[in-house]
């Protein structure tokens, strides 16, 4: 017979929307187990470029929504976390790497007005400030006169550090080999049934469960009677194929930011870190990752060169490495929309005690995890399970240019 554990809600998935939601109940008293199929964080949350949005993007289309109010909120509560200064029921994230404070924004030259709308829109709380040529960054100070540099009050995190802060000690975290897990209703409740690390069969049984598992919800979502068939799309999937820049630190200065241009989606978006060995590697998104998706990694990488060379002409790429990274965004669909259709606030759909939820941006995990608080209904207090405590050292996922077979060129 499988070992069997019983709590008040099982979380599956150990992205940041399941680690942060999972930290939310657990902070509230409830009996929350996460199951993590898998290394921690892989999948979107470590892929991630990190970026605490502000609503920039929707400045850039003049769009005032209730979705902009919400994006525009969320640096602040980042930032709260990130200083130990939490609010109700969020997580203390002193451990966290920020790798900046801020970013920027630049063009190529010729869209002043549009930015100049940018700069003026007080409406939002995310600041962005127009940098004078005298006052710029060591990563733009080789760029051209015609160039745009404009500030914005936007952190970005280190992906694989906000991973290890939610995560903790591992108390309360199930490990399931990936592949392995399964949901089912059984009663009032729910089942969750997984393999161990050991192989070994197991179950968790659960007054509701919270599936924050990515692309990973289609198939728990088929496993639960009466979810298929309903003929209602809940979840999309959105595929990139990001990029990825190495060379000397000497060389290639970090960047944080977005190359834009009239459009609502940046030219390219640029993340920056150190790897092991001290240098630097540029991850590259916008419109090069999604318009890359039909391209070859060899096509993808030769367009990545002439855009960057457009981009960011300033720095001499000619000794830099290349590797690509193919990605989907995997997103919940809110009631009424149509398939296609880009969320921009996170998204929780419900069938009786299975709450199905998507963050739709890294950004978005506290709002999402109040959400899924609501939904799910605040927990009656009770001793944490017992579970693996050394386990998390060796469980957390690596960043995509760490992971191993990575073909650089
Ligand atoms: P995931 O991070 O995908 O986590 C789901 C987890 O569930 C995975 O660990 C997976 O292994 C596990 N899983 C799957 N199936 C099962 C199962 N059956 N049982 C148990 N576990 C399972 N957002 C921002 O705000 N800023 C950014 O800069 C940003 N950059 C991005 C860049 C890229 C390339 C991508 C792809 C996304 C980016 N996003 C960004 C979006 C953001 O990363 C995602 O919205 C967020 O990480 C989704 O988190 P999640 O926990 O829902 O999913």
């Amino acid at each position: 017979m499988a070992a069997a554990l019983e709590c008040d809600v099982v979380v599956v998935g150990a992205g940041v929307a399941g680690l942060w939601a999972w930290r939310r109940l657990r902070a509230r008293g409830g009996r929350a187990v996460l199951v993590s199929a898998g290394p921690i964080g892989a999948g979107q949350t470590l892929a991630s470029q990190g970026i605490i949005h502000g609503g920039v993007k929707y400045a850039l289309t003049g769009e005032a929504s209730r979705a902009s109010a919400m994006i525009a909120a969320m640096p602040g509560v980042w930032r709260a976390c990130l200083e130990g200064m939490p609010g109700d029921g969020d997580p203390d994230l002193r451990a966290v790497r920020t790798l900046t404070d801020h970013q920027f924004l630049w063009t190529t030259g010729g869209i002043v007005s549009r930015l100049g709308g940018v700069a003026a829109s007080r409406a939002l709380r995310t600041g962005v400030e127009r940098v004078r040529e005298e006052d710029r960054p060591e990563a733009f100070r080789g760029a051209a006169r015609g160039i745009d540099l404009y500030r914005v009050e936007e952190p970005v995190i280190e992906p694989a550090s906000l991973v290890r802060a939610l995560a903790g000690d591992g108390e309360g975290i199930v490990a399931a080999r990936a592949g392995s897990v399964t949901l089912a209703r059984e009663g009032e409740g729910v089942v969750v049934g997984f393999e161990g690390a050991t192989g070994e069969r197991a179950e968790i049984r659960a007054k509701c469960a919270v599936c924050a598992a990515g692309a990973g919800n289609e198939a728990l979502m088929r496993g639960v009677r009466g979810l298929d068939g309903r003929g209602e799309v809940w979840t999309q999937r959105r595929p990139l194929h990001m990029v990825m820049v190495r060379g000397d630190a000497g060389a290639m200065p970090l960047v944080w930011g977005h190359c834009v241009t009239a459009s609502a989606l940046p030219r390219a978006t640029v993340t920056s870190q150190r790897d092991a060995q001290g240098r630097t590697v540029w991850y590259v998104g916008g419109a090069i990752a999604e318009s890359g998706v039909e391209r070859t990694r060899e096509a993808q990488i030769a367009h990545a060169r002439q855009e960057m060379g457009d981009v960011i002409p300033w720095v001499d790429l000619a000794g830099a490495q290349w590797a690509t990274l193919r990605v989907d965004r995997a997103e919940g669909l809110p009631e009424g929309r149509a398939p296609g259709a880009r969320p921009d606030t996170p998204v929780v759909r419900r069938a009786g005690n299975v709450v199905f939820a998507w963050p739709t941006k890294l950004a978005f995990a506290p709002l999402l995890a109040e959400m899924v608080e609501r939904e799910v209904g605040a927990m009656a207090g009770g001793p944490a399970l017992g579970c693996d405590r050394g386990m998390i050292g060796d469980a957390i996922g690596a960043l995509p240019w760490e992971e191993e077979g990575v073909q650089w060129s």
